[in-house]
């Protein structure tokens, strides 16, 4: 199925997010010329190999932008006070703007408590209660630090000129980190927004209704044809691993390009939407190389922000 006779628009997020990390690099520049350098710490509890590959590159982006930057990486077995003592010296330093603390922690620390002790004001991840709330009553989005996801999901519809205000704008998950704050960032752009998730009811007749489709459920390729209103956008946020063969030949068949690919890694990735209901859409963010990109872009943009925000520049 298409939608008219116009194919979809695929919706680059490479692109825009080498946008964002060129504007970043001309606003550090102007914090030199003011006399700071941006800074960025992250912490990294143990040896996840899924996280250390994360962490790295988000040092390495830093790297390339001109932000300062520091892993610190405390030992699997260290305990909530002990990592509570540390984020408490990178809130004292005046060369830290930026405290990203890597999730998933290990199962004994205390996750909540140890977030909830980033200083609102260098929670680069958007996720302390004062930024989630701030997000929730309206702040303006130059003065919050809000989710690097859902910023990046507002980041693409605005530079693909595609219209939020109301729009009817369905969001598919309600998790903390992207759910719920891009729902928030949603009312804040004067959509009508609808929250589903697990317990929604009639799930497809909801989703039909959507100008704008967002999904961040965690299932692969959930969202089929049928529950897409023909000429919606879809924003895939979902990122899925598939691990066999016959996985990928159903949601790509005869894409001889990812089967290449599986034979070569002995995985695929494919998002929260089957591939086949794009068409069904004007436009969508493609996994990978879709929402997935923007993530590190936006906690660059957020650290310059901190920074801008504490020294008031
Ligand atoms: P989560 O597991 O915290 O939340 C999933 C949500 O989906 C829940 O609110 C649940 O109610 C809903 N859900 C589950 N099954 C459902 C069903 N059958 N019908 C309707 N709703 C259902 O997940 P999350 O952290 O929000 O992540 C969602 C997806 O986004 C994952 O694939 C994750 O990998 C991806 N993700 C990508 C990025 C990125 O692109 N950088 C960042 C964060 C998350």
């Amino acid at each position: 199925m298409t939608f008219g006779t116009e194919k979809p628009r695929v919706l680059d997020g490479i692109a825009i997010a080498a946008e964002i990390k060129a504007e970043v690099a001309q606003q550090v520049t102007e914090a030199l010329a003011q006399g700071y350098t941006p800074g960025l710490a992250v912490i990294l509890v143990g040896e996840v190999p899924a996280s250390q590959i994360y962490v790295r590159s988000k040092v390495k982006t830093c790297g390339e932008l001109g932000i300062y930057s520091e892993m610190l990486t405390p030992v699997a077995e260290s305990t909530t006070e002990e990592l509570l003592a540390l984020v408490d010296s990178l809130n004292k330093r005046d060369d830290i703007d930026g405290i990203l603390i890597q999730l998933p922690l290990p199962a004994h620390v205390d996750t909540n408590k140890l977030l909830d002790a980033v200083l609102p004001e260098k929670d680069v991840d958007g996720f302390h209660p004062i930024n989630a709330g701030r997000l929730l009553s309206g702040a303006s989005p130059d003065e919050v630090l809000a989710p690097c996801t859902p910023a990046g999901i507002i980041e693409v519809l605005k530079r693909s000129k595609i219209a939020i205000a109301g729009q009817n704008a369905v969001v598919i998950g309600r998790s903390n980190i992207v759910g719920k704050p891009v729902a928030s960032m949603l009312i804040n752009e004067s959509a009508t927004v609808t929250i589903c998730h697990s317990k929604t009811k009639d799930l497809p007749a909801v989703t039909r209704e959507a100008d704008i489709l967002i999904a961040a459920i965690g299932r692969p390729g959930f969202v089929t044809a049928d529950m897409v209103k023909p000429g919606a956008t879809i924003i895939d946020v979902g990122i899925n691993r598939l691990d066999k063969a016959e996985d990928v030949e159903r949601f790509f068949p005869g894409n001889e390009k990812r089967r290449e690919g599986f034979e070569k890694r002995g995985s695929s990735i494919v998002g929260d939407v089957d591939p086949a209901a794009f068409a069904v859409s004007s436009a969508f963010t493609p996994v990978p190389g879709g929402v997935g990109a923007l993530t590190i872009a936006m906690l660059m943009s957020n650290t310059v922000k901190a920074a801008k925000l504490r020294r008031k520049s």
